[in-house]
């Protein structure tokens, strides 16, 4: 191979660029797990108890899983691959969810489908980050390729500039099936770059159930306890 060509596919950090794999060691200590959190909704708890909120309302979801922290170097590299088009993190970061993508899979017929941007969004940016993610995820998992059967038919404000009670109603009635048949009576792996309060995955798994799931599973690479932007 030409030393250019060597060097254009050289193997980098998702984070800050260096010579490594996934994240170089610096970028990788800044990783922090989840830890204990609500079984239900991942929202960091003591001891990993249920929270207030799904003891009383609980989301639409069965769980929600989600192996890191936003923050970090983890939150530079989404950063890079939202926003400056540095469309190979998709990949380089498929090794620290994949596992956990593949175990919410493991169910017979279990059908991947992330969560889309308005194509408005999307037009706009060039891509779909989640749609990147998911398919990487997916490939390094040894998992059939995602499915795009969802649609999100209203262009709402970011949820990073609205408040949780705000983010509910932001999202009522933001997505739809776009295909009901592959759904019913399949459990639906539900993915999304960063999760906060749910709102999203909780406004994307309600009409996968009208359309007949039987379950719908959110795993997200990281969980923000405050808006990731
Ligand atoms: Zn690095
Ligand atoms: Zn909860």
């Amino acid at each position: 191979m030409p030393t250019w060509l060597t060097w254009m596919f050289r193997p980098q950090c998702a984070a800050c660029g260096s010579l490594a794999t996934t994240l170089c060691e610096p970028c990788a200590g800044t990783l922090v797990e989840l830890g204990p959190a609500c079984p239900r909704c991942a929202e960091p708890t003591t001891a990993g108890r249920l929270c207030p909120r799904c003891t009383t309302v609980p989301l639409p979801l069965e769980q929600i899983l989600v192996p890191w922290r936003f923050g970090g170097q983890l939150a530079s590299a989404i950063r890079r691959l939202k926003f400056a088009h540095k469309t190979h993190v998709a990949r380089d970061l498929a090794p620290l969810w994949a596992p956990l993508v593949a175990a919410a899979a493991s169910s017979a017929g279990a059908l991947v489908v992330p969560v889309p941007l308005h194509w408005r969004r999307r037009l706009r940016r060039g891509y779909d980050q989640t749609w990147l993610l998911a398919t990487h995820a997916c490939r390094t998992a040894n998992l059939a390729p995602p499915r795009a059967l969802l649609r999100r038919i209203r262009d709402a404000p970011p949820q990073s500039t609205l408040s949780a009670a705000q983010r509910l109603v932001n999202l009522e009635g933001a997505f739809e099936v776009r295909d009901p048949r592959p759904i019913a009576g399949r459990t639906i792996i539900l993915l999304d770059d960063v999760v906060t309060t749910g709102a999203t995955l909780a406004a994307a798994a309600v009409p996968l159930i009208a359309a007949g799931a039987t379950a719908v599973i959110g795993v997200a690479l990281a969980r923000a306890t405050s808006a990731p932007g």
